[in-house]
């Protein structure tokens, strides 16, 4: 990204993969950019036309085996584009998108397949699937608790050159082996992240967008606030403390009654 130009944000195959509209992380990069006065754009890259390479910000979503299976092969028929993937651009991949940047993918019958291999990992089915919402504490200075949803099948195995994205503090990370005090969600290499959390999660977790931002633009977000946006957890807090009093201080379906 220059000065005169504008962050652009690639979304990959969004006609193949985004589980849990995982491409609203694009929408949510593009926005914390612009309140900063930094102008964005969201490109959606789909599977019919040649991939640009010029992203700053490649975005890759979730999806099932057969679509993941299928970026798999368009990625790899696109090797100038894998190669700004690793660098300059600066790609964040989700669930499917995590696995498929690993260097291998098990499927179901036990046939390995190649993936990107920007990522020290490898995928193979899990005996069960993991299912939920997770915390993690991200590993990232200054991101600090993570949140998102899961729904895999794949397990993950982390490569020595890869670092875990988060250590999980509930729920199931990259594998369901793993004993809880050393589960951990996600990956992060050079110019390369992701995670199994949807949400979208960098709407869950703006400190995390905030992250993918700083790095690419050179500007620091920290303690610039968020123009025009009330301060929703405390508004929802205050609805609830209301409807208890209504009711009588009475739990509230669905688990809101604490
Ligand atoms: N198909 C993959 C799995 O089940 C990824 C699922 C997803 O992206 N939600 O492991």
């Amino acid at each position: 990204m220059t000065a005169a130009s504008d962050l652009t944000i690639g979304v990959l195959l969004p006609d193949v993969l985004g589980t849990y509209s995982d491409s609203g992380n694009a929408v949510v990069l593009a926005q914390r950019a612009r309140w900063r006065g930094i102008g964005a754009r969201v490109e959606h890259i789909t599977a019919a036309a040649p991939p640009p390479t010029s992203c700053d910000i490649y975005l890759l979503g979730g999806g099932e085996d057969t679509a993941q299976g299928f970026a798999v092969d368009w990625l790899r028929r696109h090797p100038g584009l894998c190669r700004v993937l690793a660098g300059p651009g600066l790609t964040f991949g989700v669930c499917a998108g995590l696995q498929i940047l690993g260097h291998t993918l098990t499927d179901l019958q036990g046939r390995r397949h190649d993936g990107v291999g920007l990522l020290d990992l490898s995928t193979s089915p899990g005996r069960r699937r993991i299912v939920g919402e997770v915390v993690t504490r991200c590993v990232i200075p200054g991101v600090g608790l993570v949140t998102g949803f899961a729904n895999h099948r794949g397990a993950t195995t982390l490569g020595p050159s890869a670092r875990p994205l988060g250590r999980v503090v509930s729920g199931t990370g990259n594998d369901a082996r793993s004993a809880r005090r050393d589960a951990v969600d996600g990956a992060v290499g050079e110019n390369v992240i992701g995670t199994y959390l949807h949400g979208p999660v960098l709407a869950r977790n703006p400190a995390l967008a905030d992250h993918l931002l700083e790095r690419v633009t050179g500007v620091s977000f920290a303690g610039t606030g968020e123009p025009d946006v009330p301060d929703l957890p405390a508004l929802r807090a205050s609805y609830l403390a209301r409807a208890r009093r209504r009711l009588g201080g009475a739990p509230i379906a669905g688990g809101e009654g604490r």
